[in-house]
């Protein structure tokens, strides 16, 4: 059974070994996170490297997403890479302190104006929460504060003021920087951090775009105010991400479950893709198997009509990135086959914008109330899979296109399968054939099936299609 909902998984120190590439691409990792806050470039376009090597020795598709670090506090190192912090401790963050001689005593920050924007009676939650602290006071850049909650913190740890309040704007220089380099290796996709307006997402693509780079843009959705203009934001993105992680700790964790549900359907609603992200199978750090609230987190938000769901700290520094991966496949599967509708009344009442628009929303209606087998989309950039994958079905929709960048991206899109194909030059009969030929070699397909194929007049024009075709499988070779 094909997985609708795609799985993205942060790459780090413990995917390094090619073993353990090969076997989350066995697992069925879909697109792999680049994260930006943690290491270097040469680590970062190694791991690219390393995963598009393998996904093609195995004949997969893998996305590569960078994400971008924005402007987010965080910890900078310690001397012995963590510190046990015990309750009632004093502990400092120091912006000017050496940023790899961090101790128990206190550690080096990456925000530059943390002491002016912090004061005596703050809380401060580190990694996600897990660590508070509690502001004593401020002198010079020294942020002295009192450990209300201790545990283990290591190295380049998110800070999050509880209420929110961060000053900087989305895009530093650092992440200026890194998009460029997400440019050279060619990443599928953008994210970035901390996005507020439209302006931001407008902004990051302009720079992606003058380094010559052709990924989507992800809007981390992690700031109260960007809650405030979430159409325009929604309106400006490729893909918004439900960054639950540091969104929690500025809204609050019970209004997250409500928030999650909103975005998920505005961005469906939107022609958006959404990702829904942070602490999906977070026990799956140092345990085999998830907990029953993380299976039934997954699972909601399947229901919920996400295309993505990701892993963090699960694939990038836990002990069982393949497992953590199969374990979200499983449950992914399971939920889909509740999910699995046949009905929408999805986009019944608006207006469609474009003729390749009309006809992917044709194709799914029919698609839903004629009980195809699968879907063909010849398509240039995958646009006209992303509209089908916008409408809830169970029917497999292959995006089929020579270039490898849609291939790519449409590994994100629920419900959506990227294979190689080219019917450049071929006639529309041969074309319709060898559609057909593809699907059955995957076993898409059985004589008798019915398949939907769109395509365009013109085959290699972005935007052109304005084709579709019912041909039952079987009685697609005609005489002559
Ligand atoms: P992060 O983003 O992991 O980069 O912080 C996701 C989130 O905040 O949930
Ligand atoms: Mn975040």
């Amino acid at each position: 059974m094909l997985r609708r909902t795609k799985i993205v998984a942060t790459l780090g120190p413990a995917t390094d070994d090619p073993k353990v590439i090969d076997e989350i691409i066995a697992a069925g990792v879909d697109v792999v996170r680049l994260n930006m806050s943690h290491g270097s470039h040469e680590d970062h376009a190694r791991r690219a490297e390393t995963v598009r090597n393998r996904a093609r020795a195995s004949g997969r598709q893998v996305g590569v997403l960078a994400d971008m670090q924005g402007p987010k506090i965080r910890t900078a190192r310690f001397k012995d890479d963590f510190v046990m912090l015990e309750e009632g401790a004093q502990f400092t963050l120091d912006a000017t302190m050496d940023a790899t001689s961090g101790d128990i005593n206190g550690v080096g920050v990456t925000y530059p104006t943390l002491h002016e924007e912090v004061s005596r009676g703050d809380t401060l939650l580190l990694n996600d929460g897990h660590i508070v602290l509690w502001v004593e006071e401020v002198e010079g850049t020294a942020v002295r504060c009192k450990v209300t909650v201790g545990g283990k913190l290591s190295n380049n740890k998110g800070i999050n003021k509880l209420g929110g309040g961060l000053s900087a704007p989305a895009l530093t220089d650092k992440d200026r920087e890194d998009i460029k380099f997400a440019a050279s290796i060619e990443a599928d996709y953008v994210a970035v951090s901390f996005v507020v307006s439209p302006d931001d997402v407008h902004e990051a693509r302009k720079l992606l775009r003058e380094a010559g780079g052709h990924g989507g843009i992800v809007s981390k959705i992690e700031r109260a105010e960007a809650l405030e203009c979430i159409d325009e934001i929604i309106e400006a993105s490729d893909v918004i991400m439900v960054a639950r992680g540091d969104l929690g700790v500025e809204i609050g964790d019970a209004e997250l479950p409500a928030v999650q549900k909103d975005l998920i359907s505005k961005a469906r609603q939107m022609n958006c893709v959404v990702i829904t992200a942070t602490q999906m199978m977070e026990s799956m750090i140092t345990s085999p198997i998830p907990t029953r609230a993380e299976v039934f987190d997954v699972a909601n938000a399947v229901l919920d009509g996400t295309d993505a769901v990701m892993l963090s700290a699960e694939t990038a520094a836990g002990n069982y990135p393949a497992k953590a991966i199969a374990a979200m496949d499983r449950v992914c599967k399971e939920a889909e086959k509740q999910a699995a509708s046949r009905r929408s009344d999805h986009r019944l009442h608006t207006v469609f914008g474009r003729i390749d628009e009309a006809i992917a929303m044709a194709t799914m209606y029919t698609a839903n109330h004629l009980g195809v087998a699968a879907i063909a989309s010849l398509t240039e950039s995958g646009s006209t899979a992303k509209w089908m994958s916008r409408i809830s079905s169970g029917i497999p929709i292959y995006a089929l296109t020579p270039h490898v960048a849609t291939r790519r991206k449409v590994t994100l899109f629920r419900g959506v399968y990227p294979v190689s194909f080219d019917v450049e030059g071929v006639g529309t009969q041969q074309a319709n054939v060898e559609v057909i030929e593809e699907l059955q070699r995957r076993g898409a397909v059985r004589d008798d099936d019915l398949v939907i194929i769109t395509k365009g007049d013109l085959t290699g024009q972005s935007g052109g299609t304005n084709v579709m075709k019912i041909l039952r499988v079987g009685e697609h070779i005609l005489p002559g």
